[in-house]
């Protein structure tokens, strides 16, 4: 059977762990030769080493994904390592419980340079060696909490509807590019991110709040929409927003 990004280069951001690992195995077991990008070297080789493990393809660079020097990097290694760049996952992204009275000044600057500036410093810098796919696609990494509000993480919730709406521009942008641009929305997934609350009943009772499914999700049931999103099946989708959260934002 023919794998569903079969030869795609796919660099992955914050691939390290939770999430963006699970999406950079399941993009090379599908075929993808993977760049694996994150601050943290000793899990992106892991990573690395897990799909090689896999029998797949990846190489690992380490990359603070708010920097647009390493930006250069990342793409400068994936050009000479690969010849262009197919598929960009915008991954990376952190969290500060925090109300937005809480909310100091240091904090919310964090959260936006590395969760909005970083998509939108990928975005742009990806734009020359994805002139050379034929079929590019952007995946942009925002969370249910970027279409609706929470207590107590007033920042992360506002850079996550910033690259929400960035995705749109980007996808009316790049139209002259034949790149589309789409967003992902997870809900609750049981990462690294959420496991302290998790671990708790009324914290994970608080956090699952009203999740149809009422369980956390794993970060592999996002990973199934990304890798749509990375392959030709979603060749008509542009600029959309794709909620994966067990039905949280239904009711
Ligand atoms: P995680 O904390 O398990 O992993 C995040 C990875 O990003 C880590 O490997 C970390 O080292 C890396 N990272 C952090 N800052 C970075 C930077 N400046 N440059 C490069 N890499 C950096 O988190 P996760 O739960 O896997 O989250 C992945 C993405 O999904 C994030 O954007 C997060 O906001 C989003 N998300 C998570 C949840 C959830 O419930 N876990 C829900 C919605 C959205």
């Amino acid at each position: 059977m023919t794998k569903r990004v079969e030869g795609k280069i796919a660099v992955v951001t914050g691939g390290a762990a939770g999430m963006g690992r699970a999406h950079a195995r399941l993009l090379a077991s599908e075929g993808a030769r993977v760049v694996v990008t994150d601050v943290d070297a000793a899990g992106g080789r892991e990573t690395v080493d897990l799909i090689e493990g896999e029998g797949g393809t990846a190489t690992f660079v380490e990359h603070d994904v708010s920097k647009a020097k390493d930006w250069e990097s990342v793409v400068g290694h994936a050009t000479e390592e690969y010849g262009r760049i197919d598929v960009l996952v915008n991954n990376a992204g952190i969290l500060a419980f925090t109300s937005l009275q809480d909310t100091e000044e240091e904090v919310w600057d964090r959260i936006f340079a590395v969760n909005a500036k970083g998509t939108y410093l990928g975005c742009k810098a990806v734009l020359p060696a994805m002139e050379r796919s034929t079929a590019p696609s952007i995946i942009n990494i925002s969370s249910m909490y970027g279409i609706i509000g929470a207590p107590n993480a007033a920042a992360y919730e506002a850079s996550k509807g910033a690259v929400r709406t960035l995705t749109k521009a980007a996808a009316v942008d790049f139209k002259e590019f034949g790149i589309r641009v789409n967003s992902v929305h997870p809900g609750v997934i049981a990462t690294a991110m959420t496991n302290d609350i998790l671990a708790d009943a009324e914290g994970t009772k608080a956090l699952l709040g009203t999740t149809i499914l009422d369980r956390a999700g794993q970060p592999e049931e996002v990973s199934a929409v990304v890798l749509f999103l990375a392959s030709d099946e979603s060749s008509f989708m542009n600029g959309s927003e794709v909620v994966v959260d067990g039905g949280y934002i239904a009711q």
